[in-house]
């Protein structure tokens, strides 16, 4: 019997066949009524320039060079787009992945990256969940892996209708997840895995302006 809300992965390959799919969801998801600069005072009314294939943009107003995920909690991956989404993919339809296996299915040739897209999307989650985690950061250490969304939807799951449960891999899912990592800052890979052991402190940007 095949589940109709599940985002399958041939499902997945044709709405982001390549990085430039990728790329126009994300501008999609950031700036919905066109795409914004992020420099301060500065609207221009004219779309920027897209030099390359890249992830690239150019404000032709101040002449600032940004991308979608700039200033983000995708910020600072130099993994292709595609990759970064797979992983995203891989998350929701089996939270229970280990980081050795979603390098195996990603085809990374570093575990290093493998672990740094898991770690961002953990990160995600728990944003998505509604948890504050600059609090919970100050909670100290987190114990065995996988522990603080565990602990976090014990306790919040009756009292938040709706919590997304990742293990049904979701189109909604997938979205949701996505969001959430456009609206945290941008995190050093030191810090990622230093948060957590349940030794940072991690803040939420506001909201991705649309102006
Ligand atoms: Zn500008």
């Amino acid at each position: 019997m095949v589940n109709a809300m599940l985002f399958s992965l041939k499902q997945f390959e044709r709405r982001f066949p390549n990085d430039e799919a990728c790329q126009a969801y994300l501008e999609e998801l950031r700036w919905p009524q066109g795409v914004g600069c992020p420099g301060s005072h500065c609207y221009p009314t004219e779309p920027p320039w897209r030099p390359s294939r890249g992830r690239r943009l150019i404000c032709r107003k101040c002449r600032a060079q940004f991308s979608p995920t700039s200033g983000t909690l995708l910020d600072g991956l130099h993994t292709p787009l595609k990759v970064v989404f797979l992983s995203a993919w891989w998350l929701t339809v089996g939270s229970r992945l280990t980081t050795i296996e979603l390098q195996r299915r990603l085809g990374l040739p570093h575990y290093r990256v493998a672990q740094s897209l898991r770690l961002r999307w953990r990160l995600a989650m728990l944003e998505d969940l509604g948890m504050n985690l600059s609090e919970f950061g100050l909670c100290g250490r987190t114990g065995a892996p996988g522990g603080i969304e565990q602990r976090f939807r014990d306790a919040h799951r009756e009292a938040i209708p709706g919590v997304p449960t990742y293990s049904t891999g979701s189109k909604e899912v997938f979205e949701l997840l996505l969001r959430s990592a456009l609206r945290l800052k941008p995190i050093k890979e030191t810090d990622l895995r230093r948060f957590f052991r349940g030794e940072v402190v991690i803040h939420r940007e506001g909201e991705p302006s649309s102006s």
